[in-house]
Protein backbone atom coordinates (compact mmCIF):
# COMPACT_ATOMS: atom_id res chain seq x y z
CA UNK A 1 0.00 0.00 0.00
CA UNK A 2 1.09 3.26 -0.91
CA UNK A 3 -0.18 6.11 1.57
CA UNK A 4 0.30 9.78 1.85
CA UNK A 5 -0.45 11.29 5.43
CA UNK A 6 -1.35 15.21 4.13
CA UNK A 7 -1.54 17.90 6.75
CA UNK A 8 -0.12 21.19 7.56
CA UNK A 9 2.88 21.36 9.44
CA UNK A 10 2.84 20.32 13.05
CA UNK A 11 -0.23 18.58 12.04
CA UNK A 12 1.22 14.96 13.48
CA UNK A 13 1.99 13.43 10.16
CA UNK A 14 5.74 12.36 11.50
CA UNK A 15 4.69 11.12 14.44
CA UNK A 16 1.60 9.14 13.06
CA UNK A 17 4.33 7.67 10.16
CA UNK A 18 6.79 6.34 12.94
CA UNK A 19 4.10 4.30 14.31
CA UNK A 20 2.57 3.28 10.98
CA UNK A 21 6.40 2.09 10.16
CA UNK A 22 6.48 0.40 12.89
CA UNK A 23 3.41 -1.74 12.75
CA UNK A 24 3.64 -2.06 9.09
CA UNK A 25 7.32 -2.01 8.14
CA UNK A 26 6.43 0.14 4.84
CA UNK A 27 9.03 2.97 4.57
CA UNK A 28 8.93 6.27 5.63
CA UNK A 29 9.28 8.86 2.93
CA UNK A 30 10.19 12.52 4.33
CA UNK A 31 11.33 15.04 2.44
CA UNK A 32 11.81 17.30 5.11
CA UNK A 33 13.96 14.61 7.28
CA UNK A 34 15.87 13.61 3.68
CA UNK A 35 16.69 18.03 3.26
CA UNK A 36 17.73 18.17 7.07
CA UNK A 37 19.93 14.63 6.28
CA UNK A 38 21.10 16.76 3.43
CA UNK A 39 22.17 19.58 5.35
CA UNK A 40 23.62 17.69 8.46
CA UNK A 41 26.27 15.80 5.98
CA UNK A 42 27.04 19.49 4.63
CA UNK A 43 26.47 18.18 0.87
CA UNK A 44 25.89 20.76 -1.74
CA UNK A 45 22.33 19.65 -1.94
CA UNK A 46 22.14 20.42 2.04
CA UNK A 47 23.83 24.00 1.46
CA UNK A 48 21.41 24.72 -1.72
CA UNK A 49 18.23 24.19 0.48
CA UNK A 50 19.45 25.76 3.84
CA UNK A 51 18.41 29.13 4.04
CA UNK A 52 15.10 28.07 1.60
CA UNK A 53 14.24 26.20 4.66
CA UNK A 54 14.69 28.02 7.39
CA UNK A 55 12.81 30.83 5.87
CA UNK A 56 9.95 28.27 5.55
CA UNK A 57 9.24 28.16 1.83
CA UNK A 58 9.13 25.48 -0.40
CA UNK A 59 12.74 23.82 -2.06
CA UNK A 60 12.04 23.52 -5.95
CA UNK A 61 9.83 20.42 -7.31
CA UNK A 62 12.61 18.79 -9.09
CA UNK A 63 15.17 18.27 -6.03
CA UNK A 64 12.25 17.07 -3.59
CA UNK A 65 11.04 15.04 -6.48
CA UNK A 66 14.57 13.57 -7.16
CA UNK A 67 14.77 12.44 -3.67
CA UNK A 68 11.44 10.59 -3.71
CA UNK A 69 12.45 8.60 -7.20
CA UNK A 70 15.87 8.04 -5.64
CA UNK A 71 13.75 5.79 -2.55
CA UNK A 72 11.06 4.11 -4.51
CA UNK A 73 12.03 0.93 -5.54
CA UNK A 74 13.47 0.56 -1.54
CA UNK A 75 10.17 1.48 -0.82
CA UNK A 76 8.01 -1.03 -3.33
CA UNK A 77 10.83 -3.92 -1.61
CA UNK A 78 8.82 -3.22 1.85
CA UNK A 79 5.45 -3.26 0.56
CA UNK A 80 4.57 0.42 0.59
CA UNK A 81 5.66 3.67 1.15
CA UNK A 82 4.33 6.75 3.71
CA UNK A 83 4.67 9.81 1.95
CA UNK A 84 5.10 12.72 4.63
CA UNK A 85 5.57 16.19 3.63
CA UNK A 86 5.35 15.24 -0.17
CA UNK A 87 3.81 15.71 -2.49
CA UNK A 88 3.57 19.71 -1.65
CA UNK A 89 2.73 20.95 -4.99
CA UNK A 90 0.46 20.08 -8.02
CA UNK A 91 3.43 19.48 -9.93
CA UNK A 92 5.03 16.92 -7.23
CA UNK A 93 1.59 15.13 -6.97
CA UNK A 94 1.49 14.85 -10.58
CA UNK A 95 5.48 13.61 -11.40
CA UNK A 96 4.61 11.40 -7.97
CA UNK A 97 1.88 9.94 -9.86
CA UNK A 98 3.36 9.43 -13.35
CA UNK A 99 6.82 7.78 -11.15
CA UNK A 100 4.01 5.20 -9.44
CA UNK A 101 2.77 4.04 -12.55
CA UNK A 102 5.28 3.88 -14.15
CA UNK A 103 6.39 1.11 -11.67
CA UNK A 104 2.80 -0.42 -11.95
CA UNK A 105 2.10 1.37 -8.73
CA UNK A 106 0.13 3.86 -7.58
CA UNK A 107 -1.55 6.20 -4.74
CA UNK A 108 -3.87 3.85 -2.69
CA UNK A 109 -5.23 6.58 0.41
CA UNK A 110 -4.63 10.16 1.18
CA UNK A 111 -5.27 10.61 4.59
CA UNK A 112 -5.61 14.48 5.50
CA UNK A 113 -4.80 15.38 9.53
CA UNK A 114 -7.43 18.42 10.38
CA UNK A 115 -5.58 20.77 12.61
CA UNK A 116 -6.90 24.13 13.09
CA UNK A 117 -4.55 26.70 12.90
CA UNK A 118 -4.76 28.30 16.41
CA UNK A 119 -3.69 24.30 18.09
CA UNK A 120 -0.77 24.44 15.33
CA UNK A 121 1.05 27.55 16.33
CA UNK A 122 0.45 26.56 19.63
CA UNK A 123 2.34 23.13 19.10
CA UNK A 124 4.80 24.99 16.68
CA UNK A 125 5.54 27.30 19.82
CA UNK A 126 6.27 24.37 22.54
CA UNK A 127 8.41 22.57 19.76
CA UNK A 128 10.31 25.66 18.72
CA UNK A 129 11.47 26.05 22.57
CA UNK A 130 11.66 22.39 23.18
CA UNK A 131 14.22 21.68 19.91
CA UNK A 132 15.24 25.14 18.42
CA UNK A 133 14.44 24.15 14.79
CA UNK A 134 14.94 27.33 12.74
CA UNK A 135 11.94 26.67 10.77
CA UNK A 136 9.76 26.68 13.79
CA UNK A 137 10.58 30.53 14.82
CA UNK A 138 7.29 32.22 14.36
CA UNK A 139 8.20 34.32 11.18
CA UNK A 140 9.06 31.43 9.41
CA UNK A 141 6.23 29.31 10.86
CA UNK A 142 4.11 31.76 9.30
CA UNK A 143 5.41 31.66 5.77
CA UNK A 144 5.55 27.74 5.86
CA UNK A 145 1.18 28.21 7.09
CA UNK A 146 0.74 30.20 3.88
CA UNK A 147 3.31 27.88 1.65
CA UNK A 148 0.77 25.26 2.65
CA UNK A 149 -2.22 27.14 2.15
CA UNK A 150 -2.12 28.16 -1.17
CA UNK A 151 0.34 25.55 -2.76
CA UNK A 152 -0.71 22.31 -1.10
CA UNK A 153 -4.25 22.88 0.33
CA UNK A 154 -5.20 22.75 -3.55
CA UNK A 155 -3.92 18.72 -3.85
CA UNK A 156 -7.52 17.85 -1.44
CA UNK A 157 -9.58 18.10 -4.83
CA UNK A 158 -6.74 16.46 -6.87
CA UNK A 159 -6.83 13.40 -4.70
CA UNK A 160 -10.78 13.92 -3.42
CA UNK A 161 -11.57 13.87 -7.24
CA UNK A 162 -9.37 10.71 -7.27
CA UNK A 163 -11.81 9.01 -4.69
CA UNK A 164 -8.43 8.83 -2.43
CA UNK A 165 -8.92 11.00 -0.08
CA UNK A 166 -9.63 10.49 4.12
CA UNK A 167 -10.21 13.35 6.64
CA UNK A 168 -9.50 12.32 10.12
CA UNK A 169 -9.64 14.77 13.11
CA UNK A 170 -6.27 15.52 14.02
CA UNK A 171 -6.48 17.72 17.12
CA UNK A 172 -7.29 14.44 18.72
CA UNK A 173 -4.62 12.67 21.56
CA UNK A 174 -1.89 10.82 19.36
CA UNK A 175 -3.29 7.28 20.32
CA UNK A 176 -7.23 8.37 19.30
CA UNK A 177 -5.59 9.96 15.79
CA UNK A 178 -3.74 6.55 15.57
CA UNK A 179 -7.15 4.52 15.73
CA UNK A 180 -8.78 7.13 13.74
CA UNK A 181 -6.28 6.03 10.97
CA UNK A 182 -6.53 2.69 11.44
CA UNK A 183 -10.03 2.75 10.68
CA UNK A 184 -9.98 4.85 7.88
CA UNK A 185 -6.84 2.63 6.23
CA UNK A 186 -10.02 -0.31 6.88
CA UNK A 187 -12.51 1.77 4.76
CA UNK A 188 -13.09 2.41 1.22
CA UNK A 189 -12.08 5.65 -0.10
CA UNK A 190 -14.77 8.41 -0.29
P1 LIG B 1 8.85 19.41 6.81
O1 LIG B 1 9.75 18.74 7.78
O2 LIG B 1 8.06 18.44 5.98
O3 LIG B 1 7.95 20.44 7.45
O4 LIG B 1 9.78 20.19 5.77
C1 LIG B 1 10.68 21.20 6.22
C2 LIG B 1 11.03 22.10 5.05
O5 LIG B 1 11.66 21.33 4.01
C3 LIG B 1 9.84 22.77 4.34
O6 LIG B 1 9.41 23.95 5.00
C4 LIG B 1 10.45 23.06 2.97
O7 LIG B 1 11.36 24.13 3.01
C5 LIG B 1 11.25 21.79 2.72
N1 LIG B 1 10.42 20.74 2.10
C6 LIG B 1 10.12 19.52 2.63
N2 LIG B 1 9.36 18.79 1.80
C7 LIG B 1 9.16 19.57 0.70
C8 LIG B 1 8.43 19.40 -0.51
N3 LIG B 1 7.73 18.27 -0.76
N4 LIG B 1 8.45 20.41 -1.41
C9 LIG B 1 9.14 21.55 -1.18
N5 LIG B 1 9.83 21.79 -0.05
C10 LIG B 1 9.85 20.82 0.89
Amino acid sequence: MNLILFGPPAAGKGTQAKRLVAERGMVHLSTGDMLRAARTSGSELGKRVAAIMDAGSLVSDDVVIDLIEERLAEAEAAGGAIFDGFPRTVAQAEALDQMLTRRGQGIDRVVRLKVDDEALLSRIAKRFEAEGRADDNPESFKTRLAAYNTQTAPLLPFYRGQGKLMEVDGMAPVEAVAKSIDAALQEEAA
